[in-house]
């Protein structure tokens, strides 16, 4: 069994991006909006801030109280589209109840939608064009391949069918010749669909919900999910997957862990999208 080391790979990411924006002394913005005061979000914002201080990026900050309103918010996103200076726009979700975040999304010009979900973006993948792919599931590709697994003509189970992870990840195995089935709550024999799998990638958002009987023998297993738990009830752990870790590793050839593996790949492919929209 391998574990895949998403810091290592991340990092990894993060250097090619700034070494190319140092080789070519380009200027990269990336403008970042946070509207209320939700602790997570506030944590991945300075997240995703810090990773562009590393890469050489700019990061310009727009810290919004939670009373904004749609129409000053369209307003931000329509000067931060003509400005320039700016190469890509990040809104962070969730957006408070009183706005649209569809809305939103659709309002971030296609070539600064560096989050990748838009339906511009989303069509470009379908229909195999260029443009900008989700951060999570182009990072999960990124761990796959820089870690020597070959996915032409693997069997790949997707369980989950969201819109930033499950079908943007089932349209990248597909480009790269997988045999592709997703998944989701309406499936019937998950356990016997998911024992199929060459590459299983697990984006239910149920805390351990995968356990060794949905595995074959030697199978990779991506993690996808991230939940926090009580470290006192747990033995120090602070976070788990959608993934029973203890359970699984043992039976497979490949397994991302939770913390760090799928987690730190998605602020290091927001900044290469954030680089290419830039070039
Ligand atoms: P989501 O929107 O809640 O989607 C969950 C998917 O799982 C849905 O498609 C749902 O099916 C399916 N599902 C639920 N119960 C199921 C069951 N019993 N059997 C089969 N499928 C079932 O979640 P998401 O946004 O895709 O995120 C999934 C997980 O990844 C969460 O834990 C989230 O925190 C984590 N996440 C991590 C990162 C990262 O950077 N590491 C990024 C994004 C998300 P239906 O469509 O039928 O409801």
């Amino acid at each position: 069994m391998n574990i895949i080391d998403g810091k290592a790979i991340s990092l990894e990411i993060k250097n090619e991006v700034r070494d190319r924006i140092e080789q070519d002394k380009l200027d990269v913005t990336l403008a970042v909006i946070l509207v209320g005061s939700d602790p997570a979000s506030q944590v991945y914002v300075r997240n995703k801030k810090l990773a562009c201080e590393y890469c050489n990026i700019k990061s310009l900050s727009y810290e919004l109280p939670e009373e904004t309103t749609q129409e000053e918010l369209l307003e931000l996103i329509d000067r931060l589209n003509k400005d320039e200076s700016v190469s890509g726009i990040l809104c962070q979700l969730p957006l408070p109840k009183t706005i649209d975040e569809d809305v939103i999304i659709q309002a971030i010009a296609p070539e600064k939608d560096v989050d990748g979900f838009s339906r511009a973006s989303a069509g470009a993948l379908m229909t195999g064009s260029e443009g900008f792919v989700p951060c999570t599931p182009a990072g999960i590709i990124e761990l796959i391949k820089r870690s020597g697994i070959e996915i032409e003509g693997k069997e790949c189970v997707v369980i989950g069918r969201s819109n930033i992870v499950g079908k943007p990840m089932a349209m990248l195995l597909l480009k790269e010749n997988g045999t592709v089935t997703v998944t989701h709550s309406k499936t019937k024999n998950l356990k016997e669909i998911c024992s199929r799998a060459d590459i299983l990638v697990v984006a239910i958002g149920k805390p351990k919900f995968i356990t060794a009987e949905y595995v074959k023998e030697g199978a990779v297993v991506i993690d996808v999910g991230i939940h926090r738990l009580d470290p006192e009830k747990n033995g120090g752990k602070k976070l788990c997957g959608d993934v029973d870790y203890e359970d699984v590793a043992p039976h497979t050839s490949y397994i991302t862990p939770v913390p760090g593996g799928v987690g730190p790949m998605t602020i290091a492919m927001l900044m290469y999208n954030t680089l290419k929209a830039k070039l």
